[in-house]
């Protein structure tokens, strides 16, 4: 039997416990595999994400702009007809503004809005932008994305979750993560019990490795001691889930991974680098925990290799650094052929809440979404107000992202950089 198609069985057998602790779906194995080839998954890609029937004139767009506010940089749409949308981006405006400004914003204007899908495609073409393909041409695209959907949705009056065809749940629940390499076990493993109590999460993620470290740790035995210690210091009620961020080979990464399938936990993030699908892949087979990776692929082919490959078992494309809830979207419905959740990662600005939105239509998200502290902030900004309770946070129902008052947002916001030269 090939290895994935043993790796499938592996995974919908006994479905019951592991969707619980998953979000992977009991679905049949062999029928889903006989379903999961390249054309197929081509297929699910290319089917239109939108529903903009109610918008039924021409939404031409007039301008959009990067603006400053405090240490917040936003990106602001306006159409011919006085249509505003905005979006907030992640924290590498700055330094991606000249993409932005000379080779992404040009493009859209005088465009139709409501052609954004076929738009994504266009602007990758448009004086070559494909040639920088990566994250730094992909956020700006998301920026502008982002600030058009939250446009639209204002016009139509319908949030994102209406717009991508219908939402399926407003409730969302979450892990909180730690960001944090520099503290001992035992103080990381206290850290993750005040982050708990301090949020009512149920889930957590902490990091092991030493970050693109070539199988270093942070700090020596670091990995080793955490892992137990975290499940003895939690206790059994709270799923753990931990991320290598690409520190390792694949002996290593497996040696870690039966660690963690030792205390039970939930997934097993980038454990070999973000680029290495083959030895990634490698990790996927050998280990009974799922695998999941993502965050930093922009590219939909690679992903689609993923999928077909079940390079991992769970994918995590960044709503910022993948382009938009469009093309995480078109990675959204090739996971599912495959019955891969996917489960966004999440990189600043409104990330938190758009991913949200984006679990708010699809169907297969896994069990937890990420959660960094310091969301608070823009809590009262959206309608309703962002809420958690029991371990889960609300999804906005306002038009388009959700903000109450775009000109309460706006006040006092500075136009950055506009030299399209
Ligand atoms: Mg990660």
């Amino acid at each position: 039997m090939p290895t994935s198609r043993r790796r499938f069985l592996q995974l919908t057998a006994g479905a019951g416990a592991m969707s619980l602790a998953t979000g992977l779906p009991s679905v049949d194995a062999a029928e889903q595999e006989d379903r999961l080839t390249a054309e197929a998954l081509n297929e699910a890609a290319a089917a239109p994400v939108l529903n903009l029937d109610a918008i039924k004139s021409p939404v031409i767009i007039e301008s959009i702009e990067l603006l400053s506010k405090d240490r917040e940089f936003l990106v602001r749409v306006r159409s011919k007809d006085g249509a505003v949308g905005v979006s907030l981006t992640n924290g590498r405006a700055p330094y991606l503004a000249a993409i932005l400004n000379k080779l992404v914003i040009p493009y859209f204007i005088s465009k139709d809005a409501r052609r954004l899908e076929s738009h994504l495609f266009e602007v990758y073409r448009y004086r070559s932008n494909y040639k920088l393909q990566g994250l730094a041409l992909w956020c700006p695209v998301a920026w502008v994305e982002l600030a058009i959907l939250d446009m639209l949705g204002r016009i139509a009056g319908q949030s994102y979750g209406e717009l991508f065809g219908g939402v399926c749940r407003r409730e969302v629940p979450y892990y909180i993560a730690s960001g944090r390499r520099d503290s001992t076990p035992r103080e990381e493993a206290d850290y993750l019990l005040r982050l708990i109590e301090q949020t009512g999460a149920k889930a957590v993620k902490f990091r092991v490795g030493g970050r693109m470290s070539r199988n270093a740790d942070s700090m020596p035995g670091r990995t080793e001691t955490l892992i137990p210690l975290a499940r003895k210091t939690l206790g059994d009620r709270i799923a753990i889930h931990a991320d290598a961020n690409s520190s390792y080979d694949p002996p290593k990464a497996i040696e870690v991974g039966r660690m963690l399938e030792d205390i039970g936990a939930v997934y097993f993030e980038e454990p070999c680098p973000f680029d290495h699908l083959e030895d990634t892949k490698r990790v996927t087979d050998a280990l009974k925990i799922p695998v999941a990776g993502g965050e930093q692929e922009y590219s939909q082919r690679r992903f689609r290799w993923m999928i077909l490959n079940r390079g991992v078992d769970i994918v995590q494309p960044d709503l910022h650094y993948h382009g938009g809830l469009i093309r995480s979207t078109r990675v959204a419905r090739m996971a599912q052929l495959a019955g891969i959740p996917t489960t966004v990662h999440i990189s600043g600005g409104f990330g938190f809440v758009y991913m949200l939105h984006f679990a708010s239509y699809t169907p297969q998200i896994g069990a937890y979404q990420e959660y960094k502290k310091g969301i608070e902030k823009y809590g009262d900004w959206f309608d309703p107000p962002l809420n958690v309770k029991d371990g889960a946070f609300t999804v906005p129902t306002g038009p388009g992202v959700g903000i109450v008052n775009v000109g309460d947002l706006l006040k006092d916001a500075k136009q950055m950089g506009s030299d399209r030269r």
